[in-house]
């Protein structure tokens, strides 16, 4: 079914999320418009990869060396590159790279004007002090030195980084710059030019295109059965919006250690302070305790991966019986899983159509920073669902005209859009 990626070409690494962004490019792109071979060619390599290796001082008075990434992938659309900054023990050069492709599609599919980067650091975030995590994300800023900007690349935060991290980024950009615009990274705790809503906003994202869905489908949100793999920053706040919002039943949760399940629905207020007061799921009252693994096939209506890539394999799209999976995460099913599914007739609705709602809020906050005039969370919440409702509208639209997957439909509109831009502009 798949192509070989654009990554397998041309990556010292591959990896699951490598596969997964470009495994469509090929094939969908020769349905677009002017798409030939030297527009494969610019889309294929980033316009800009950058390695860093960063030695900083640990607490015990050792030097450690880290390695630091950040792709700017393609950017024809006008505007700044723009994309999250990853901690994990595992990132790597050609994750980062897949991860920037689906940042530019993502940019693209919801009309916002950034071109897509990625970043991150290989480190274990859980073994290095705050203060450790400091001198790593400043050195890191410096190290990455003019290739960042408000009108450049504005990082934000990802997989174990947050608005603490997006702080001591915009501090160490303002020292070095002299400059003092918020807009260099988005984020950022409120008190110094974050936007209300952003904290919530990928989850709110997942909540409202799923919503979107579930009513094309004629299925009802608050009779429905909800699974969500990963219970950080998204699979909590998509969780708690399910609940307080639509009334829907959450029957399982996981995070790295184990799920909790119950087929009556779990409760999520008690679940989220559980999880707030003793930092695990484990030992919930009224669940039961089951693997990552046997949570994922468990019945369901919608199943909702916003754990990291990789995780819908094939055993998981042949035994579930999810009417719908929404890729929260970044490239949470994997090729031969989508092939299942779509033969399956599950719906997918893809993570560049499902979480674009942390870089639209983003994209939000650097507006509010440039203008340096804030708005009411009631009006980012507005401006949220009409951006990713819209996306979604087109999206659907589309695949029901060339009866496609939601995947390719999505992937079709974002790269009809970047291939005229790179025509009009030239090259
Ligand atoms: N890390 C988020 C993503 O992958 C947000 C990126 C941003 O806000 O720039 O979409």
């Amino acid at each position: 079914m798949s192509t070989p990626g654009i990554l397998q070409k041309n990556l010292d690494q591959t990896s699951l999320s490598a596969e997964t962004a470009a495994s469509f490019l090929e094939q969908v792109a020769k349905k677009v418009p002017g798409f030939d071979d030297a527009i494969l060619n610019i889309l294929t390599y980033s316009k800009r990869e950058i390695i860093v290796e960063i030695p900083i001082r640990l607490d015990d008075g050792s030097v450690s060396v880290f390695r630091g990434y950040r792709v700017q992938h393609n950017n024809s659309r006008g505007g700044p590159f723009k994309g999250g900054l990853r901690f994990h023990p595992e990132v790597n050069l050609a994750e980062v790279r897949a991860l920037a492709i689906l940042m530019t599609w993502k940019a693209a599919l919801v009309k916002i004007p950034f071109g897509g980067a990625k970043g991150g650091i290989c480190c274990d975030p859980k073994k290095l002090s705050k203060t450790e995590l400091e001198r790593l994300t400043r050195a890191y800023t410096e190290h990455l030195g003019d290739n960042i900007g408000p009108y450049n690349d504005i990082p934000a935060p990802d997989v174990n980084t947050n608005a603490q991290i997006m702080a001591w980024m915009f501090d160490e950009y303002a020292k070095s710059h002299n400059n003092c615009s918020p807009a260099v990274v988005t984020g950022k705790p409120i008190e110094i030019g974050g936007s209300e809503g952003r904290e919530e906003a990928t989850g709110r994202g997942v909540v409202i295109v799923t919503k979107d869905l579930l009513k094309d489908l004629k299925l009802d949100i608050s009779e429905s059965k909800f699974i969500i793999q990963g219970f950080g920053n998204v699979g909590a706040n998509a969780a708690r919006i399910l609940h307080y919002e639509y009334g829907a039943k959450i029957i399982g949760v996981s995070n790295v250690e184990g799920a909790v399940f119950n087929k009556n629905g779990l409760n999520i207020p008690e679940l989220l302070s559980y999880q707030s007061k003793h930092k695990t799921l484990k030992g919930f009252p009224n669940s039961e305790w089951l693997t990552n693994d046997e949570l994922l096939v468990q019945d369901c209506d919608v199943l909702i991966p916003a754990a990291l890539a990789g995780s819908i394999n094939e055993r998981v799209a042949k035994e579930t019986n999810a009417k719908v999976i929404v890729e929260a995460a970044n490239a949470p099913v994997t090729i031969q899983a989508d092939a299942i599914l779509n033969e399956r007739k599950i719906h997918v609705i893809p993570g560049i159509l499902a979480n674009p709602g942390g870089v639209i809020v983003s994209y939000f906050e650097w507006v509010q920073n440039l203008q340096q005039l804030y708005w009411e969370r009631h009006e980012v919440i507005t401006r949220l669902d009409k951006l990713l409702t819209e996306a979604y509208k087109r999206t659907y639209r589309i695949s029901v005209e060339n009866n496609c997957s939601l995947r390719e439909s999505a992937l079709r509109i974002a790269l009809t859009d970047v291939i005229k831009s790179i025509q009009v502009r030239g090259f």
